[in-house]
């Protein structure tokens, strides 16, 4: 069984996708964890998005894995906690928007997923990586509570930054990531939508747990 979760910056999925893969038992597979891993890998080794030829040698060498408490690994060192700097999260659009990074991406993805029982979540998940999923689900909350939930990850960081600049930033991603050539952020036509804005974390795991079992 496949669960795709997709929706915009700070729309819930993480925190929903970790809830239900605990409750179900099921595996979890964070995407965006593996373009941000990309593009801290890039931009420690100094190349930039622009130079394909580089990125290309460097992805062709990149090693991604997840381990037993899912904390995302890159070329063998675990970077689950640099990946979520705003710094990287400032850079990650232009990395994934690369298709020769999409497409190791959805490779390892599909490995990953293949032959298991899965929650994944991401941009693309229903609509590219895994059309047939049997459910699909796209989250979505108002700007103002994405952007009051993207400060509270960042202050556990030190990172601190005010709601306003935020609120440009999740626009400035989203824009980028729905308008992209390759596997933009789209709503797949038979994904159920579910607004974020205001129900509490149990709510929200809930909800798309019944509407999985209401149509099992
Ligand atoms: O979900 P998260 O905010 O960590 O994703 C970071 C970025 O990775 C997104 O803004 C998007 O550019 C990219 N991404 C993607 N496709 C996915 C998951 C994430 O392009 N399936």
């Amino acid at each position: 069984m496949i669960i795709a979760i997709d929706g915009p910056s700070a729309s819930g999925k993480s925190t929903t996708a970790k809830g239900i893969s605990e409750k179900l038992k099921i595996m979890h597979l964070d995407t965006g964890a593996m373009y941000r891993a990309i593009t801290l890998g890039l931009k420690n080794a100094g190349i930039s998005h622009k130079d394909i030829e580089n990125v290309r040698g460097f992805l062709s060498e990149a090693t991604i894995y997840f381990d037993e408490n899912n904390q995302i690994h890159l070329n063998g060192k675990n970077i689950s906690k640099e990946i979520r700097t705003n710094d990287i999260s400032s850079r990650v659009s232009a990395v994934s928007a690369i298709p020769d990074v999409r497409k190791k991406m959805v490779m390892i993805q599909r490995q990953l997923a293949k032959g298991n029982d899965c929650i994944l979540e991401g941009r693309d998940i229903g609509t590219v990586v895994f059309p047939n999923a049997e459910f699909k689900f796209f989250l979505i909350a108002d700007i103002e509570i994405r952007a009051k939930r993207r400060l509270i990850e960042l202050e556990k960081i030190g990172e601190l930054k005010s709601v306003s600049e935020l609120i440009d930033d999740i626009k400035r991603r989203d824009e980028f990531d729905s308008t992209r050539n390759h596997s933009p952020l789209k709503k797949a036509e038979d994904a159920i939508p579910i607004d974020t804005s205001h129900i509490t974390i149990d709510e929200q795991i809930n909800k798309i747990i019944n509407l999985i079992n209401h149509n099992k």
